[in-house]
């Protein structure tokens, strides 16, 4: 084992999250795919075993204690990086249907060979989520999306909302967040027709602080959003 399997088991029980041999293995060899990977493509500072739990899987399975996640629901994950948290959430559940977006196609490469090898089933889409917001495809047809560490709220919201569908979830991760980040996101998310009904605070097993501002969309989202990545990062929400 590459992981400490007692350390995978306890990480993920932590969020309460529980988990069959088969799917630590599958944990252990994604950690030991994304730690040989990475000497040739950099897609992670965080490449041994005990980070990899607790800062990438562990850190992941967490949208499952705060987030209602059920069977066979569309989750997008906007700038998944090396599949955090899309590729964690799919080995903890695979009846997910999971969509991964990432602006870099080579960490999306590393996603589409540790899937196959490990013979789990996503969607992993090179693209940016700004493009994305505004393909029929895409636009208003998840249940949940989420997105971890990718961009300050205000700007992640224009990002993410138009994907989500009416009803559905928004779910970003943040680590540390800053009043001023929190106040100008939350006023974002406001007038991009989020409803705000939970900001969920915790700590991952290292002590580390998170947060997840939970919102639902409650109509359509204005055809005039996403803007372009030009306009959203001059003139965010
Ligand atoms: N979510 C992963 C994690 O937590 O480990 C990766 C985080 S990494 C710091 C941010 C990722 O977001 C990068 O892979 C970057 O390419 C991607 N990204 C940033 N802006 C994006 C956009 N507008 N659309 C799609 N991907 C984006």
């Amino acid at each position: 084992m590459f992981i400490s399997r007692e350390l995978m088991l306890s990480s993920a029980s932590y969020f309460g999250v529980s988990l069959t041999d088969n799917q630590v293995d599958m944990f252990d060899s994604y950690a030991k795919m994304l730690h040989d990977y990475n000497e040739k493509v950099n897609l992670t500072a965080i490449t041994d075993p005990d980070g990899i739990v607790i800062k990438h899987f562990a850190d992941s399975l967490a949208l499952f204690k705060y987030v209602d996640i059920k069977n066979g629901m569309k989750i997008a994950d906007v700038g998944t990086g090396a599949g955090f948290p899309g590729s964690a959430l799919l080995i903890a559940d695979n009846s997910l249907k999971v969509t991964m977006f990432d602006a870099v196609n080579k960490k999306l490469d590393f996603i589409r060979y540790a899937l196959c090898e490990l013979g789990l089933c996503a969607d992993v889409v090179h693209i940016r989520a700004e493009d994305a917001g505004r393909q029929k495809e895409y636009r208003e047809t998840f249940d949940i999306v989420t997105a971890r560490a990718v961009a300050q709220l205000r700007i992640l919201s224009e990002y993410c909302v138009p994907l989500v569908k009416v009803s559905g979830v928004f779910a970003p991760m943040k680590g540390e967040i800053s009043d001023e980040e929190k106040q100008t996101g939350l006023s974002a998310l406001n007038n991009i027709g989020m409803k705000l009904y939970d900001t969920v605070s915790y700590n991952i097993p290292t002590g580390e602080a998170r947060n997840i501002f939970l919102s639902k969309k409650l109509s359509h989202t204005s055809p005039k959003y996403p803007r372009n990545s030009a306009q959203i990062s001059k003139k965010p929400l």
